[in-house]
């Protein structure tokens, strides 16, 4: 019987982001006599985050609550995974595409010696051995991926599992010893800095608006890019060049080797579209581009396009939306 667990964890993307990942699990055990466990990992959750895990539709929700997990590394956390995997007879894990998921997800894989499909926007669970899609060369190819195996883990792109969440009952929660204090990691935590936003979370926002490499600098990004942002209460974004020239901070790029977003409009100021931001948000709902070059590749995706200078374009809407 198979025995499929999601992980979540405190510093975790969200209500969003966990409802994604239960609707992959709902999707990938549409066949099985049973359904799918949550395993919470973190510090101490709040009632009020513990009451939306349990009203995400699983049989059981696990609370493997440790303080110590705010001052651990990824190895360690991967370590105390292992062993409820193999106390509890799981043989599927799945966590979303978060920092969290990314990164022990992997290290837990390896200790399981169980194979991992990272990335995944589609699972087809109807046939004998269940076909995961994930997108491969920046999105340019879909590959198809049947397991072998009867013990894997996915990672799961939230932006591809985002439906209406039908609130179903109260799941059972259980609480589990993380057995943290007999655990040698071999690598220790030093330190961590946060980047205080007041602005929605670039993965999960429904609005985002990203700045390309014509902002210059990061007072005129800040003005104009995070002035509309405001204006419409969401997220911002940035292209790699404006990364790479200091214009955005770094965790704001979206593309290929940054976020991948999804939402429901994106707005893209000064940006060419090339492959490797495509990659990162041409599966938003609708698209805005604003850009000076008609031939721009980032028209060939957008909904509404704008052949304008941002400098003077982005102020005109934000003096109209205020
Ligand atoms: C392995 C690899 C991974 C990568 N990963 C990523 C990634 O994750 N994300 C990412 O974004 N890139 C990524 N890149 C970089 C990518 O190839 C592009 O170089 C980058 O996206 C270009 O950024 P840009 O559109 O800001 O700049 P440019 O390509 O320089 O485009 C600027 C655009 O702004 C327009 N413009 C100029 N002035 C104005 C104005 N005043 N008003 C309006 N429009 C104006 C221009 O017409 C142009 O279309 C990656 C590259 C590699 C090789």
């Amino acid at each position: 019987m198979s025995k499929l667990l999601c992980l979540v964890d405190s510093a975790g993307a969200g209500l969003g982001a966990q409802a994604s990942l239960a609707t992959f699990a709902a999707d990938l055990c549409i066949n099985w006599d049973s359904g799918f466990s949550i395993c919470y990992v973190g510090s101490e959750p709040s009632a009020e985050s513990m009451a939306d895990l349990c009203s995400l539709g699983a049989m059981e929700v696990l609370v493997m609550a440790d303080e110590q997990f705010a001052r651990l590394t990824a190895d360690a956390a991967a370590e105390a995974i292992r062993t409820l995997v193999i106390a509890e007879g799981y043989n599927i894990l799945a966590a979303d595409c978060s920092s969290f998921g990314r990164d022990v997800l992997p290290r837990a894989c390896a200790l399981l010696d169980i194979p991992m499909i990272s990335d995944v926007i589609a699972v087809d669970a109807t046939g004998p051995a269940p076909m995961f899609r994930r997108p491969v060369c920046a999105g340019k190819l879909i590959a198809k991926v049947e397991v072998t195996s009867t013990r894997y883990a996915c990672t799961v792109r939230a932006s591809a599992f985002r439906r209406e969440r039908v609130p179903s009952g109260n799941s059972p929660v259980r609480r589990i010893d993380s057995g943290l204090d007999g655990i040698t990691a071999g690598t220790e935590w030093v330190g961590a800095s946060h980047v205080e936003s007041k602005r929605p979370d670039l993965s999960n926002a429904n609005v985002v608006v990203s700045g390309g490499r014509p902002l210059r600098d990061s007072e005129t990004y800040e003005r104009l890019i995070g002035g509309l942002a405001d204006c419409l209460h969401g997220a911002t974004g940035a292209t790699r060049a404006a990364v790479d020239s200091g214009i955005a901070a770094n965790d704001l790029q979206v593309g290929q080797t940054g976020k991948v977003v999804a939402p429901a409009l994106y707005i893209a100021a000064g940006i060419s579209g090339s492959i490797q931001h495509l990659a990162g948000m041409k599966d938003s709902k609708v698209i805005v581009a604003i850009n000076t070059d008609p031939e721009a590749p980032i028209f060939s995706v957008a909904d509404f396009g704008l052949v304008a200078d941002l400098h003077t374009a982005i102020p005109e809407l934000i003096s109209l939306l205020s």
